[in-house]
């Protein structure tokens, strides 16, 4: 996999603003956000996209899950947040280096645009 701006940023070769690191993820605050929280939550193993995933990622996706919610509430959000994964291009991903959106703070449609 060629590498991406996110391994970019796990590697502190361009700067982010980080909530929260650990051995397996890394969160940091989306550059463009669209709702008054919103922080993307990281696997530091570069899989492009849930796709691609194996049953070798379960504990890592797992993890990941678990840590947005944990980011929500400790941002103040307690149980009301979205969390997003985009997957292919032609629903809108643009980084492939798979990625949860926690987004929270104002009112959310649904179905999503
Ligand atoms: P996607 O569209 O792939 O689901 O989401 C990619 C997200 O990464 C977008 O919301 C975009 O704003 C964010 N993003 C892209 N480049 C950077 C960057 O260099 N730094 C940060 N913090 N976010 C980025």
């Amino acid at each position: 996999m060629s590498e991406t701006i996110f391994s970019k940023i796990i590697n502190r070769e361009i700067p982010a603003d980080i909530v929260y690191e650990d051995e397996h993820c890394l969160a940091f605050h989306d550059i463009n956000a669209q709702a008054p929280i919103h922080i993307l939550v990281i696997p530091k193993k570069p899989i492009p996209k849930v796709a691609d995933a194996n049953s070798d990622d379960q504990a890592i996706l797992g993890h990941l899950l678990l840590k947005a919610r944990d980011i929500a509430r400790e941002q103040g959000y307690g149980d009301a947040f979205r969390l997003v994964i985009n997957n292919g291009e032609a629903v809108g991903q643009t980084v492939f280096h798979l990625h949860i959106h926690i987004l929270a703070g104002r009112e959310f449609n649904w179905p999503p645009g």
